[in-house]
Parts: structure tokens; C-alpha cells; sequence
């Protein structure tokens, strides 16, 4: 990001101009403009060869239905958005979770003035990112080829553009659909409505995205196309790329108002009619101001240069739009969902778009913190999966879609119940995943691959990192059977979570395939990524044993051994060998243009690793390291790597507040190094929890002390119940490490099965 656009940034920290009204109306309660921190073009700089994020600049609601984007590329899926281009071609309609699970249901809006261009590449518009603003509630693009100003502002399911076009001319909107779609306009209630069929794999046929706009006056002449061939004469068009092009008569700005729905063309009029109704666009402006304050404000930084602050509230921004709702309340006030995997519409909430295996780690923990209300409708939310098609859902896009291994659901649904989260089925849900630890799935995007093999064996053949997703998975399965008092299942799982030990070879000191046979994969080669492993090698797999870093520590031969592996990953050099990917991916390119050797934080498998540093009693190297990756590989323009529905923005929010979930699953955070001096949770219905860290610099990273409410706190793990109940939560800092010997005392250092 550049100058000019953080100094638009801080502007917009002197309270908005919106004119006196507005301005006066806004609630005195609220201290502090938060939202004005988050920066929705964090991690947009990126490729899919090299990603600093892979994220879109996402205007929308918290957990939103609908996301708007601006789009300078066409396609459903991939990079359609560039921060380098100048030309954009709209505004997209979205639900695109990553790059590389693709868009579905999306439309792009435009404004335009003289000759009509229906085609996305022909009317373009330069536009210069030091006049626009971009937030997360509100949009602002000058297009400087048409001499029009395109403003827009989203509800959770709705938006509200305004477009100023020049003086005396003819101002144009244009509404376009990729793939098979179609439009009709009602000249009698101004309405224009259509649908687009775009959707990702995995989702019954039926499937469709619907929209209606309005406007705040009548229209001087309506056109629909199809590609860009205008057709005068129909007020309803089907094909391919269908689009509406609605002129204006007009000296002052046009607002339109979008509704979208899963659901039908009523319901996108009545999700405007429940959350925009007659309120003005300024209105809607605040609205969403104060719903993302709300949200950002349940974590107040008192102090951090401007530079943390920008970092920090973009990637608490980051962590709350993943999941999104993808239910409806429709005319008689009932909340309502049209099912991606049954393709009916049925009753109660929905959320979707989740890849479980990153969100696992630090979204959900974060939650349990901040959103603990929400955390439980998502995860009921989750459950339709299960009670629709009879499978939860393995990463829901939004229906069932494949990808990466193992059942991580099951550690959303663990962490909630050991942490009392409630607003869900806890039965249920347990019978959801203990389906999943043991049939054979019947269902595409659900299950385990292969299960039976590994239920055989007790490992997977050939892989390594199924074999540790799935035995860690079975944790969680026993932490949910131990709530739910099956003394038995609970047991029987937790032996299940020793599978890991199958696979770890001391020969070669990493976990190591094996066949089914029971014979070592070779040749054995430390740097080699891919084939038993996924996304990384050797070095980044081996420590995915959450459930039990005290087993895995016996296995390495002791803590002397374990600490010398752990403190050789940070240095040793970020080699690699392409592996059965046949060349490089972007995980490795992200590794090894960092200095933290095979520890690659660009992708998920290695962030709670420098935790197993504390949890092996040496919290000081935590303490080093977590702080050197929140300054060096975070910044107000970027991540390490792809960023993830939340994941990676989650785990520099936990950090800041000086903790981590080590092992999500069990109610406890492991303790850290705070980043500010003092920080309070917010969370309604519930006491503050202040964070107080008066001591802390750059310089005193490490931690002296604990105290809680004033009372020493010796362990290296905080309860969850403790954050939970509030108080004062005290770092002391220092420059110097405080070496102490922990021993192995189980009640000093975060669990573990063997401990
Ligand atoms: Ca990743």
C-alpha cells in the first residue's frame, strides 16, 4: 500500500463526513473508529505462483452472505482481481473463498456514460487507488474514463451503489452475469431481477444465485444483452452472459439498491426489504460502520505503532468474514436456506465456505474468545451437511467439494463442546463425525479416504499426513465422547490418537510412509515435499501430533533431542526438493524466501510449532520466535502466504493477545509473547478481560511473569474458563529470557495424551 492511501486512511480516523445528520446520529458509545484500521486490500498482492495472502478486497458485512470485490478479470475462478491493474470492469457480487476453489453465484455491476459497452474487457475504466477508498463497509471508485464516481455499501445480503455521473449526460448502470444466466425488468415496479447458474462443483443442479435491483427514480430506458449483443426489444432474456444495461436522465447521484438470494427472486426483494427497506445509502454507510466496530471493538489495542494497528485490525477484518451465512429470512420472519446438498429449502441457519483444514488451527479458537455466540450457530450451521445429505460436509464451498485430507470439522465441533460453546446438537454432532471416523464415505467432499485402511493398519499407506489429520482427528472424537460421559468411545479414540507413533521412523528421526505392508517408502529424503506429504515435507509434517507433543517427544528420543530438532528448523536452510508436485509450489517459493528455515508460516501445518517449544518447557524460544513472525512476515499489506478464510489473520490476533491454541480440542490456550501493552476483550454478556503487558518493547520480548487478577500463574497454559470469566491477565516483560526448569510437570506445561 502506498502513501497516499495510508494518509486516506488516517483521514478517515477524524470522523467520516457524511454531513451533520448522519454524523450526530451515531451512538456516543462508540469510542473508537476500528474499522478504519482494517484494510480489505491486505493481501491482494498476490499471484498463484508467489501469494502474499491470495485474498480479495472483500466490502461486505461480518460473515456475509454476499461479498462485493472489485474485478479487473473475468472467470470463475482464480486471480480475477489484480491491485496492479488501473482497468476495472466492475464491481463483483461474490462468494469466492480462495483463489483456488473458484467463484460461484456472482454478477458484476458498472457504471458507464456515451457509447454502451456491454463486454467486461471493453468498458473498463482506469482508476487510481490513491482517489478511491476501499473499507470494509464502504467502497469508493472515481472511473475516470466515464468522468463518474461509483460508490457502493453492503448489508450481510444486499447493497446499495450511487453512482454521480456528469452533469448533462446520460448515465448508464450495467448489470452483468457470467455463464448460463438471465434477466427480466418489470417497467411497471422498476424492478430488474435474474439469476445466474455459476456454480462450483459438488452442488445439486438446481442451483442458482438470484438478484433484484431498484432504483430511487424511474429509469429512462432499459436494454438487455446477451454477451454483448443488445436486444431492443425483449424485457426477458436467457444464454449465456446475460446482462441489463439501465439508462438515466439525471443531474444528481442514482442510488440502486441489490438484493441477492439463494433462494428466489422474492427473496432477494425480501432480504432488501429486511435489511435496507427505505433507509438512505448514508444510512447503510453507518449501519455497517457500526456493525464492524462492534465486531473489531470486541478487542480494544490501547497502544502498537500505526503500523501494528493497521495489521492487526485488518487481520481481525480478515477473520470475520469466513464462514458465511447462507441462510434467509424470508416474508413471515422465518430463517430459511436453500440447501447446497440437497437443493431444497429447509428451515434454520446455514453457513458455508470453510476449508476446515487451516480454519481448525486459530479461526475457531479466536472465536471461542470473541464470537462464542456465533461460534455455535456456525457450527449448527455446519450440521445441515449432515442432515441434508447425510455426510458433514469436508470443506463446504458451498456444497460438498474435495479437498485436502482429513475430517478437521471434527476439531471445530471439539473445541466448541470442551469450551461449552454451545447452540448446537452436541449428540448430534458426535454422530456426524464418529460417521466419518468409521465408514467408508458414500459421499464425494465427505469422510475420510479410505478409512478402512486405516482402520486396518492404523495408519494410512503411502501418506503420512492422512495418517497424522486422521489420528489427530480421532482426538477430537474422544473429547467429545469424554463430554458426552461415553467413557468407552472415549478411550477407545484416544488410543486411536496414538496412531501417529506408527509412522514416526528413528532411523531417519521424521515421520516416514509406509506401505501397506509395513515397509518404509524409499528412498528418504528430508527436503522432499509431496507424496506422503501434503503441502510440505518432512520437516513441516512430522510435528502435526497437537493431541500429544509429550508422545512425540519420547518418540524423538527426549527433550534434549526434540528441543535440538526444533531449534534445527529455524535455521536449517529452506531447502526442497518439488517432490511429486514435478515443480515448484507456492508453499515452497513463500518457504524459502523467509529466514526461518524449513519453518514455512505461508502455510498452515507449521503454526503451532513454535509452540511445542513451550510445551516442551522451553516457553522462551516461543516467546522469540512468535514475536519475530508477528513483525517480519505481517504487514498492513500482506501475509506469508495465502491467507485462508481467516486462518492466517487469526493466528497474528491470538499472538498479539501473547496466546495460542496449541491443540484445538482442548479448552486451553498456550501462552506466548503479547505484542502491545494493553489490550481488552469486549465480548457482550460477558466480563472484559484486560491484557496488560506494562513492560513490553520490542526489546522485552520475553516474559517474567504471569499473574492473573493479580494471583501468580505459573503454567505455561491458560484455561479457557479463566479468559472467559474476565479480569486482568498480567505480562511482565523482559529483555532476557527467564530460564526455568519445567521438568515434565503435567500441571505447568499443556497437555498431552502420555503426560
Ligand atoms: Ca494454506
Amino acid at each position: 500500500m502506498n502513501f497516499q492511501h495510508w494518509r486516506e486512511l488516517v483521514a478517515l480516523l477524524i470522523p467520516l463526513t457524511l454531513g451533520v445528520s448522519v454524523v450526530s446520529a451515531q451512538p456516543q458509545a462508540a469510542s473508537k473508529n476500528w474499522v478504519a484500521y482494517a484494510s480489505p486490500l491486505q493481501g491482494t498482492q498476490s499471484s498463484g505462483g508467489f501469494s502474499r495472502g491470495n485474498t480479495l478486497p472483500l466490502v461486505a458485512r461480518p460473515f456475509a452472505m454476499t461479498d462485493w470485490s472489485l474485478q479487473t478479470g473475468e472467470g470463475n475462478w482464480g486471480w480475477w482481481f489484480d491491485p496492479n491493474s488501473r482497468a476495472i470492469q466492475g464491481v463483483r457480487a461474490t462468494h469466492q473463498p480462495s483463489p483456488w476453489m473458484g467463484d460461484y453465484g456472482y454478477f458484476t455491476v458498472m457504471a458507464q456514460t456515451g457509447k454502451l459497452y456491454m463486454k467486461p474487457s471493453q468498458r473498463t475504466s482506469t482508476y487510481r487507488p490513491d482517489e478511491c477508498v476501499i473499507q470494509p463497509n464502504y467502497l469508493k471508485v472515481p472511473l475516470r474514463r466515464y468522468s463518474t464516481t461509483l460508490e457502493m455499501t453492503p448489508t450481510a445480503r444486499c447493497s446499495l451503489f450511487r453512482f454521480t455521473f456528469p452533469q448533462q449526460e446520460t448515465g448508464r448502470v450495467i448489470v452483468q452475469m457470467e455463464g448460463k444466466s438471465q434477466v427480466q425488468f418489470d417497467q411497471q415496479t422498476g424492478t430488474i431481477s435474474g439469476l445466474t447458474r455459476t456454480k462450483g462443483d459438488g452442488t445439486p443442479d438446481n442451483f442458482a444465485f438470484y438478484f433484484a435491483v431498484r432504483f430511487d427514480r424511474p429509469w429512462k430506458r432499459v436494454q438487455l444483452a446477451s454477451e454483448d449483443k443488445v436486444n431492443e426489444t425483449v424485457t426477458q432474456l436467457e444464454g449465456n452472459q446475460i446482462g441489463a444495461s439501465i439508462e438515466f436522465d439525471s443531474n444528481t447521484p442514482v442510488v440502486m439498491q441489490v438484493g441477492t438470494s439463494f433462494i428466489s427472486n422474492e427473496q432477494a426483494l425480501q432480504n432488501l426489504k429486511n435489511e435496507v427497506g427505505t433507509n438512505s445509502f448514508d444510512t447503510i454507510r453507518m449501519q455497517g460502520q457500526q456493525e464492524w466496530n462492534e465486531n473489531l471493538g470486541r478487542i480494544e489495542v490501547s497502544d502498537g505503532t500505526p503500523d501494528q494497528l493497521r495489521t492487526f485490525y485488518s487481520c481481525l477484518y480478515r477473520a470475520h468474514l469466513f464462514p458465511r451465512m447462507f441462510h434467509e429470512t424470508d416474508a413471515t420472519g422465518k430463517v430459511v436456506h436453500y440447501s447446497p446438498y440437497d437443493g431444497k429449502v429447509h428451515d434454520g441457519v446455514s453457513y458455508t465456505d470453510n476449508g476446515f483444514w487451516d480454519t481448525y488451527r486459530s479461526v475457531y479458537p479466536l472465536f471461542a474468545l470473541i464470537q462464542p455466540q456465533r461460534y455455535g450457530e456456525m457450527v449448527n450451521g455446519f450440521m445441515q451437511s449432515y442432515r441434508e445429505g447425510g455426510w458433514m460436509a469436508q470443506w463446504p464451498s458451498p456444497g460438498y467439494r474435495i479437498s485436502m485430507p482429513g475430517t478437521h470439522g471434527d476439531a471445530i465441533i471439539a473445541d466448541a463442546v470442551v469450551k461449552n460453546i454451545g447452540g448446537f446438537d452436541v449428540k448430534e454432532a458426535y454422530a456426524a463425525i464418529t460417521k466419518h471416523a468409521n465408514q467408508p464415505s458414500s459421499q464425494r467432499g465427505a469422510g475420510r479416504n479410505n478409512i478402512a485402511d486405516y482402520l486396518k493398519l492404523g495408519y494410512m499407506p503411502g501418506s503420512v499426513s492422512e495418517t497424522l489429520d486422521f489420528a489427530y482427528d480421532d482426538f477430537c472424537v474422544s473429547q467429545v465422547a469424554e463430554s458426552l460421559g461415553l467413557k468407552e468411545d472415549a478411550q477407545k479414540y484416544r488410543q486411536r490418537a496414538m496412531n501417529y507413533r506408527n509412522i514416526y521412523d528413528p532411523s531417519v528421526g521424521f515421520m516416514r510412509a509406509k506401505d501397506a505392508q509395513g515397509q518404509w517408502r524409499t528412498p528418504f529424503n528430508q527436503y522432499e515435499w509431496g507424496g506422503p506429504y501434503v503441502e510440505g515435507g518432512p520437516w513441516q509434517s512430522t510435528w502435526a501430533v497437537q493431541q500429544d507433543p509429550a508422545g512425540l517427544m519420547a518418540l524423538m528420543g527426549g527433550k534434549e533431542r526434540y528441543i535440538a530438532k526444533l531449534d534445527q528448523m529455524m535455521v536449517e536452510p529452506p531447502r526442497y526438493d518439488v517432490g511429486s508436485y514435478g515443480n515448484e509450489i507456492h508453499e515452497m517459493t513463500e518457504m524459502a524466501v523467509t529466514h526461518f528455515g524449513q519453518y514455512g508460516h505461508g502455510n498452515q501445518p507449521v503454526h503451532h510449532i513454535l509452540y511445542l517449544f513451550a510445551a516442551a518447557g522451553e516457553p522462551w524460544k516461543t516467546q522469540y520466535w512468535v514475536r519475530r513472525v508477528m513483525n517480519e512476515l505481517y504487514s498492513p499489506d500482506g501475509f506469508a502466504g495465502d491467507e485462508d478464510n481467516g486462518e492466517m489473520g487469526s493466528w497474528y490476533v491470538l499472538n498479539a493477545l501473547g496466546m495460542y491454541s496449541l491443540c484445538p480440542g482442548r479448552p486451553e490456550y498456550v501462552l506466548g509473547s503479547p505484542l502491545f501493552k494493553s489490550v481488552r476483550l469486549h465480548v457482550p454478556g460477558r466480563p472484559d478481560l484486560t491484557i496488560q503487558a506494562p513492560t513490553n518493547s520490542p526489546q522485552n520480548v520475553y516474559v517474567q511473569k504471569v499473574t492473573v487478577n493479580g494471583k501468580a500463574h505459573d503454567a505455561l497454559w491458560m484455561p479457557y474458563s479463566t479468559l472467559a470469566q474476565g479480569g486482568t491477565l498480567r505480562f511482565d516483560m523482559g529483555s532476557k529470557p527467564r530460564v526455568r526448569d519445567y521438568g515434565r510437570t503435567p500441571e505447568l506445561l499443556p497437555h498431552s495424551i502420555t503426560q
